[in-house]
């Protein structure tokens, strides 16, 4: 199908909850452009490369619609009291932060934290978008209208938006328009009938070929003549000339569940994206050509804290999740009661608890900054953020070491047990006093597709760089940390009074 067929939307008032077969039903073979192995991929609900993940978001989109789940999941639509997903509410108050982030948990811990970008991220940077439109308005007040209007609909439609916001890496060197190739990165080319031609690529959109909007902008930098690029629209996915060039499919090279048990479900797969003259009518353009909106887009919004909200709650559930294949390993190998490796448990029990006491601070130390609108504080946010980058590999070495071959004295596939030579050398050898081989041989590849294959190493990539490179985030938390106190107790010890002696 080759026509733009958006997302069944009603206007004006709230459709029923999604369910999870209504979701794939709308991005089935709806005319996205999804390229891999060299491929056109017509239905991403069908291809290996997609289809488990695809699954996976349904069944989030499913127990939002479970009644059993309304007040963990939903809250009532401003627009006339109907549910939808609590990603998507504007937080006033600190119940409200509370009960946000306790919906991002259960998603989270549906898919073990293991889909960052699932539909509550990007719902999180619209809810903030919608919660300051005056920052939208110093470009004109049509494109504060545009981007409430817009929220609105993706809110009381229950859509899913990924997005792309960092240009391609293709010379860091030189800004936007001084590339070799002034459409290279992602920017308008020019105007037409009603709205705007966008052309060029931008990085990485993670869930897009799962999602039903695109939203494009940027959060690098940009200077003086970079205008074309300082651009913020929304792109349904199956626009013509929206391209989404995805990284290796992990799902489809994984052979069954039981070898690879987290790569054959929950790989939400990351696309390049190239757009070859997309039209964006001007309804869905809310930033344009200004450099100065696009960079406060995210940090005189709540937009990039909410949405990190998400991404941390998801964090801290994932860690949770590692502590507990740790545990689990330990009892399987007989380490568990060893005291050096009590000693290696407990330090990453002490790193776990941070990140997730750093995200419950975020709730306690969020403020009402202006308009009646809560932000959690962003110094707590972007601290564990930036240290993210060194806490993960840490807790992974941690679990490394006390594993030993445990996740690599393994048989090479589940159809070894199937072969009468050595299936009794299997079950005789791998099996513990407590455990049949087989279940020892289940849970040591579910660490090891955490860990250690190309799904469980591209997260290691991911939990680095989701947020940005750390050192942009440590200029965040530059920016926001309370130096005046600081200093304050310098200024304070330098003019103590003298000593009683002197
Ligand atoms: C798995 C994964 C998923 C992602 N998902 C998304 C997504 O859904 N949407 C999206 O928009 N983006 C996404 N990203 C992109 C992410 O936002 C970028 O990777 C991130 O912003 C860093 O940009 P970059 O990769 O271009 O690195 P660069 O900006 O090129 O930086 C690379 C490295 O160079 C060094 N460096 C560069 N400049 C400096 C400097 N001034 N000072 C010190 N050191 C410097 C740092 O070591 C830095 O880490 C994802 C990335 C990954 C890896």
């Amino acid at each position: 199908m080759d026509t733009i067929l958006s997302p069944r939307t009603t206007t004006g008032s709230t459709a029923p909850l999604r369910t999870g077969a209504e979701y794939l039903r709308a991005i089935a073979d709806d005319g996205r452009r999804v390229y891999v192995d060299g491929e056109l991929v017509r239905d991403v609900t069908r291809h290996p490369a997609f289809r488990e993940g695809a699954r996976s978001i349904a069944r989030l989109y499913d127990m939002a619609a479970d009644p059993a789940n309304r007040e963990r999941l939903t809250y009532a639509s401003p627009a006339d009291g109907a549910p939808v997903l609590r990603a998507y509410q504007i937080p006033r108050t600190h119940a409200d932060i509370r009960a946000k982030r306790l919906a991002a948990e259960a998603w989270a811990e549906a898919t073990f934290g293991l889909m960052g970008r699932t539909p509550d991220h990007v719902a999180g940077f619209f809810a903030g978008y919608a919660a300051k439109p005056s920052v939208f308005a110093a470009g004109g007040q049509q494109f504060a209208d545009n981007v409430v209007r817009f929220y609105e609909k993706l809110r009381d439609n229950h859509l899913y938006a990924s997005y792309a916001i960092v240009p391609p890496q293709i010379d860091r060197s030189k800004p936007a328009h001084q590339q070799s190739d002034p459409s290279l990165y992602a920017g308008v080319v020019r105007e037409k009938d009603g709205g705007i031609v966008v052309r060029g690529a931008q990085q990485l959109a993670t869930g897009g070929v799962f999602s039903d909007y695109l939203y494009l902008s940027c959060i690098h930098p940009l200077q003086p003549g970079d205008e074309n690029y300082a651009i913020g629209v929304a792109i349904p996915m199956n626009a013509p000339g929206l391209k989404l060039l995805s990284r290796r499919g992990f799902a489809a090279k994984a052979e069954n569940a039981f070898d690879y048990p987290l790569t054959s479900r929950f790989d939400e797969t990351d696309s390049l994206v190239v757009l070859d003259d997309v039209f964006v009518p001007w309804e869905d353009v809310f930033i344009y050509r200004n450099t100065q909106i696009c960079f406060d887009q995210w940090w005189k919004t709540p937009s990039h804290v909410y949405g990190n909200l998400q991404a941390q709650a998801r964090y801290a559930t994932k860690l949770r999740f590692l502590l507990g294949l740790a545990k689990r390993m330990n009892e399987a190998t007989g380490h568990d009661k060893n005291p050096p490796v009590m000693v290696q448990m407990g330090e990453l029990a002490s790193l776990a608890t941070i990140v997730d006491s750093m995200v419950q601070a975020q709730e306690v130390m969020a403020k009402v900054e202006d308009d009646g609108v809560l932000w959690p504080s962003r110094n707590t946010l972007y601290s564990v953020m930036a240290l993210q980058s060194e806490i993960n590999p840490r807790m992974i070495d941690i679990v490394r070491e006390i594993t030993g071959a445990g996740m690599i004295t393994l048989p090479s596939s589940e159809r070894d047990f199937e072969n009468p030579e050595i299936a009794a050398d299997l079950d005789r050898f791998l099996g513990t006093p407590k455990q049949a081989a087989r279940d020892k041989v289940a849970l040591m590849k579910l660490a090891w597709d955490f860990i250690g294959t190309e799904f469980g190493n591209r997260h290691q990539q991911y939990e680095k760089f989701y947020g940005g490179a750390s050192f942009l985030v440590k200029m965040n938390v530059f920016r926001n940390y309370d130096f005046d106190r600081a200093t304050g107790l310098v200024d304070a010890a330098l003019s103590l009074p003298p000593l009683a002696a002197e």
